[in-house]
């Protein structure tokens, strides 16, 4: 089966003017107001293509083409919400693709035993709520729904509140569900796949992550009076730390990474010194035994930076996720008869992977893409009409891994 790539790419194109930078990318954060007329759009292509269209008590939204046996449906699908500065092929795709794959169902009357379906799902980039994935997290019944009903963004928002305001406040319970299968196309989002010239890889894993805030107390203090000697500067130990992160991923090596993302500064004036920092230390690796190492060389690096500099460290390791399962292998020889080539590359991006823990949810694993540039965030993206239409291009190879794959799924069962 063929899909319209045409289609495919006008929905993309419309549905990425919804929250459009200046500089080409994507700025839809979730629950918000360009969040709520991408999901408008959505939920009204959905319909005109017939899917029964249902919002859950977090907001995810499913729509269902009814198969001709009453079965567990397969689904496929992904985010609408991007970070700030995100990039159009971020989530979008991998929504659009399982609508377009839907279409195409249409344009053929094809006919399933299963059940096949889209599902968008809220928040998962956890650029506002964290954290992020939680709306498949409360379905997987990972996060209990109060709990993420009250989680507040910066401005203290409650999610919930959000979720009433822009009507996506649903009435399904968000409880994990009957599924024969769940798919999702999502473009890779480092630079692996493009280096090795490979067009689409097969996730074997999901990478484990672990994020730790940090919060230093040093003395604020006058730039000019204040000698070198008697000063405590925040900032200064908040230096060592960053660069202590860098050293932690260097030494673990392999697929370690870490980054300090996000430094808070008070004041944040020139003439002060700074009397308090915090900061987030965001270390992500395949072995969840490496995350231990390196929190406890974190802990380490943060009790030295402190003491150097005479400033009162408070650290806290707060959230874990992803890691664990590592599945494909089966996947990706049925995917072989694709004509690309097929990389496999661990994913260093998290979303959806809570939808794995359930037991009965058996998922194929995303298939990330490789982007030109490597990089998803707008400010990196080439607006031009050639890279987009290179980057439209890749679906072809998904077009193929979703048909084989369902076609397997459904006659399988
Ligand atoms: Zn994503």
């Amino acid at each position: 089966m063929r899909i319209n790539r045409a289609r495919l790419a006008e929905s993309m194109d419309a549905l990425g003017k919804i929250g459009e930078t200046a500089r080409g990318g994507l700025n839809r954060v979730a629950l918000t107001d360009d969040d709520r007329r991408g999901r408008d759009l959505l939920v009204r292509w959905m319909k005109e293509a017939g899917l029964a269209v249902t919002v859950d008590q977090m907001g995810n939204i499913f729509g269902l083409r009814a198969g001709t046996e009453a079965r567990p449906p397969v689904f496929m699908g992904s985010h609408a919400d991007s970070v700030p500065s995100g990039g159009k092929y971020d989530g979008q795709l991998g929504v659009l693709c399982a609508l377009e794959t839907l279409r195409s169902l249409n344009d053929r009357q094809a006919r399933t035993r299963h059940p096949v379906g889209m599902i968008v799902f809220t928040n998962e980039e956890g650029a506002r709520f964290q954290p992020a994935m939680i709306a498949s997290g409360v379905m997987a019944g990972k996060i209990p729904l109060e709990d993420a009903y009250n989680t507040r963004d910066r401005d203290g928002v409650r999610l919930v509140d959000e979720l009433e305001r822009i009507g996506y406040l649903g009435s399904e319970p968000c409880v994990p569900r009957p599924m024969r299968a769940y798919l999702e196309l999502h473009i890779e989002q480092g630079p692996l796949l493009e280096e090795e010239g490979l067009p689409l890889g097969v996730v074997e894993g999901i990478v484990a992550i672990a994020w730790s805030r940090i919060t230093l107390h040093g003395v604020q203090d006058h730039a000019g009076p204040t000698p070198m000697r008697l000063r405590h500067d925040a900032l200064v130990a908040a230096a060592d730390i960053v660069t202590g992160v860098r050293g932690i991923a260097r030494r673990i090596a392999g697929d370690m990474v870490g980054t300090v993302g996000r430094l808070d500064l008070t004041p944040n004036i020139p003439n002060a010194i700074p009397g308090r920092v915090s900061l987030s230390v965001d270390f992500r690796d395949p072995q969840e035994a490496n995350l231990d190492r390196a929190l406890a060389m974190l802990d380490h690096v943060v009790h030295v930076a402190a003491r150097q500099e005479g400033v009162r460290a408070e650290l806290e390791h707060y959230w874990r996720g992803g890691g664990g399962r590592r599945r494909g292998r089966g996947h990706l020889a049925r995917l072989r008869p694709s004509p690309h080539p097929l990389g496999r590359r661990p994913r260093r991006a998290v979303h959806g992977r809570h939808l794995s823990h359930r037991h009965d949810l058996r998922p194929l694993p995303r298939r990330p893409q490789p982007l030109r540039g490597g990089v998803h965030r707008a400010r990196r993206h080439r607006a031009r009409r050639q890279r987009a239409a290179a980057r439209v291009r890749a679906p072809r190879g998904c077009r193929v891994g979703y048909s084989r794959a369902l076609r397997r799924r459904i006659s399988s069962s």
